[in-house]
This record gives C-alpha cells, sequence and structure tokens, in this order.
C-alpha cells in the first residue's frame, strides 16, 4: 500500500457528525476531505473542502467521487455494498468493502462471528412468521427480533416475552428477513474501539463502558469498570476479529458482560464509534486520527489516555425549549463541548457531546452529566 501523505484528498462516504469529527481531524494534518451522501450542508459538507451530493445508488457519480480521491474511507456503514465495489475498482477503499458488507448485515454478521469461534447469543435467521415461532420455541423467550439489514440504536427491533408476541413483532418490522436473538441478563455494556493497519499493528482504546437510554448510547467512560480478566479477553477477542477480517481502518467490537460474568459480542463497527468519541479530548491520538493513520498506510498513534474521562450524548431532546445553556454547560473548566451543526434538533437525533477528564472515571461521569443538566436551565442544581 503506497503512504498517502497531507494535501492528499480523503473521499468519505457518509456526511454524519463521525465524518465531520474526521475531517477536522484530517484538516488538522493538511489533508483535504471529499464527502458524498444524499444530503447537502451536512455535518461533514460543513467541514469538508469537497461536497458531492448524489445518491449512493447513482453509480456514475460513485465513480467520479473515487476518481476525484486518493483514498476512500466511510462514516455510515449502511452505504450500499454495490457503492463500494463500484469505488473500489477506481481507489483503495478501507475497511474493505466485504468487512462493510459483514458489519452492515445482523444474520452476516453473527454468522461470521459463530462461525470463527467468537462469542455471541443464540440466533436463527427468520423469513416467515412460522419459523419466528419455531425459533422462539427453540431459543427460549425472552428474545429479541431485529431486521438482518440498516438497522441502528434499536430501530427495527422488537421484544417477544412470549411466543403469542410473535405475530405483532413479525409484523412490526416491516422486514423480509429478520434475526432472532435469545435476550442477554447482562450487567453492563462495554466496548473496545481499535484500529489495524496494512501491516498487521493493531491498537485499542482499552475498554469503554456504555450505558444506552432508549437503545441509544446515553453516557460512555473510560476506563470501564471491569476486572482485568474482562479486559484482557474483550481486547484479545476484539484483536482476533480484526485480524481474521484483515481490516485496515477501525472498528469496534460492542459487548454483553453477562450476569454470569461472561463476554458476548453484541456488533460490530467498521467506522469511528459513538462510544470512542471521548479519545478526542482524553487520548494522545483520537480515534479520528487513527482512522485517518490507517487509511493512508501512516504508522498508528498512541491510544495512550491522559486522564480517565466521560461523555455524554446530546440530543434533539434538549433544544425543546430553545437553545441550550451552552454557558452554563461549560463553568466546569475540565468540560469540553462538540456540536455537530445539524439545523434542526429533532427528539433522539445525535447533536452533539460533552467530554470530561477527571482523577478517576467516576468522577468524569458525574462532572459530565452535571454539565449536562446544566445545559437546560430548570434541571440546574
Ligand atoms: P443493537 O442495535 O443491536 O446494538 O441494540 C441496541 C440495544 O438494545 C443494545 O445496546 C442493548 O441495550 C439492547 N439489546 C440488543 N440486543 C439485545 C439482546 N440480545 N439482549 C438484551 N438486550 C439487547
Amino acid at each position: 500500500m503506497k503512504q498517502i501523505t497531507p494535501n492528499a484528498i480523503i473521499g468519505v462516504f457518509g456526511s454524519g457528525q463521525l465524518g465531520r469529527m474526521f475531517a477536522i481531524e484530517a484538516r488538522k494534518m493538511g489533508y483535504r476531505v471529499h464527502t458524498f451522501s444524499p444530503e447537502s450542508d451536512t455535518p461533514t459538507g460543513q467541514v469538508a473542502d469537497f461536497e458531492t451530493c448524489a445518491d449512493y445508488e447513482d453509480l456514475s457519480e460513485v465513480e467520479k467521487f473515487a476518481k476525484a480521491v486518493d483514498v476512500v474511507t466511510f462514516e455510515f456503514e449502511n452505504v450500499p455494498f454495490e457503492t463500494v465495489e463500484r469505488a473500489a475498482q477506481s481507489i483503495e477503499v478501507f475497511p474493505r468493502g466485504e468487512v462493510l458488507h459483514i458489519a452492515q448485515h445482523r444474520l452476516r454478521e453473527k454468522t461470521f462471528l459463530a462461525q470463527n469461534g467468537f462469542p455471541v447469543t443464540a440466533f436463527r435467521h427468520i423469513k416467515t412468521l412460522e419459523e419466528l415461532r419455531n425459533a422462539a420455541a427453540e431459543i427460549g423467550v425472552p428474545a429479541i427480533l431485529k431486521t438482518a439489514g440498516f438497522g441502528y440504536d434499536g430501530k427495527g427491533q422488537a421484544k417477544i416475552k412470549s411466543i403469542a408476541d410473535c405475530e405483532t413483532a413479525f409484523a412490526q418490522i416491516e422486514a423480509n428477513e429478520a434475526v432472532l436473538e435469545a435476550f442477554v441478563d447482562y450487567q453492563k455494556e462495554i466496548s473496545v474501539v481499535a484500529a489495524r493497519d496494512f501491516q498487521g499493528n493493531f491498537a485499542h482504546y482499552g475498554v469503554i463502558e456504555n450505558a444506552h437510554e432508549n437503545h441509544i448510547l446515553d453516557v460512555s467512560f473510560a476506563p470501564a469498570f471491569v476486572s482485568e480478566k474482562i479486559r484482557s479477553e474483550a481486547i484479545e477477542i476484539t484483536r482476533g476479529i480484526l485480524e481474521t477480517l484483515s481490516v485496515v481502518g477501525l472498528m469496534t467490537v460492542e459487548f454483553f458482560l453477562t450476569n454470569t460474568g461472561k463476554l458476548l459480542v453484541n456488533e460490530l463497527a467498521p467506522r469511528p464509534h459513538n462510544s470512542g468519541h471521548l479519545t478526542i479530548d482524553a487520548c494522545v491520538c483520537s480515534q479520528f486520527e487513527q482512522q485517518l493513520r490507517a487509511v493512508c498506510g501512516l504508522p498508528l498513534g498512541s491510544t495512550e489516555y491522559l486522564k480517565p474521562s466521560a461523555m455524554a450524548n446530546l440530543l434533539g431532546d434538549l433544544w425543546g425549549n430553545g437553545e441550550p445553556d451552552f454557558a452554563a454547560a461549560l463553568e466546569n473548566p475540565n468540560v469540553k463541548l462538540h456540536i455537530y451543526g445539524k439545523q434542526e434538533a429533532r427528539r433522539a437525533r445525535k447533536m452533539g457531546h460533552l467530554t470530561a477528564l477527571a482523577e478517576t472515571s467516576e468522577e468524569a461521569v458525574k462532572i459530565v452529566e452535571q454539565a449536562r443538566r446544566n445545559l437546560t436551565a430548570d434541571e440546574r442544581r
């Protein structure tokens, strides 16, 4: 792989906040950024040098884009496989299309993991209501029915508490292909954000602990409260997955830590990850800079944490009574504000995040949660 050096143009499929934070890092290092997505005035487009506004299915635009850049990566994992394949005919795409193909489809992802000996909860492929009823009887209830493709943040999911729920759940997810997963009784959710370069070097940000609200990430912190044994197991599973897939770029592995102390892989994300946003302020080299280094063939940077840290997502709901009180959130000088430039603050939409650094992750969580409460006047102290 040839090294791609500053001033080259990095192509990015997708135009959300992940692309924006990537583009900011890339521009810091003197690269130019070209984003491709169907929307305009996007979080990424606002900070990119070039913006193609076209459908992912518009393969002639995809080809033009690929010919105008020096390498392609992505920030949105639901880019159609054919789009990535077409781009790859003109220029290198990292992570490879095959990695995306597996990670964007729950059934392929779970099958890949199970076949390669990585731990996952019991699951079944579902195409009909009858298959669903049989599968629910086999793996037991409660269980969760999920669309096979294009789901995120709990969208396209239905919980099945008894066999009688199958019919409603099947109608609810509106997909012709689904996966039924045994419900996991977990004590916590954790993630390992990792990178791999084309020579096979591996870097990771340790174990990050994640708390969700309504299926959406709410707060993340690092280091996580897990034993040394769990920490090293999670890292070794992550290393194994990135090696098996020959990932060049970033990949995050999301895990459940069960009530009986077992790790199960929930999902793979072949891109920067929401739980890794704290690495911007907390680490020597952020997940976004790491993505850039990996796809440009540069040495990976240090993942060392300067201090324990916590991140709180800011959802559109916080704008319900007008502009939040940003100054109040920043009263503590160890709190950092990130806003993504989205035009409309819809409910449950990720508008930005706050990060806090402290002497312990517990303290960092307290600070970041207080800062978030301060955003809305009625919640203040
Ligand atoms: P996903 O979109 O698959 O990451 O699911 C979103 C959230 O739903 C997860 O972060 C969990 O909180 C919950 N969830 C998903 N799958 C399961 C499962 N098999 N058992 C228990 N909770 C789950």
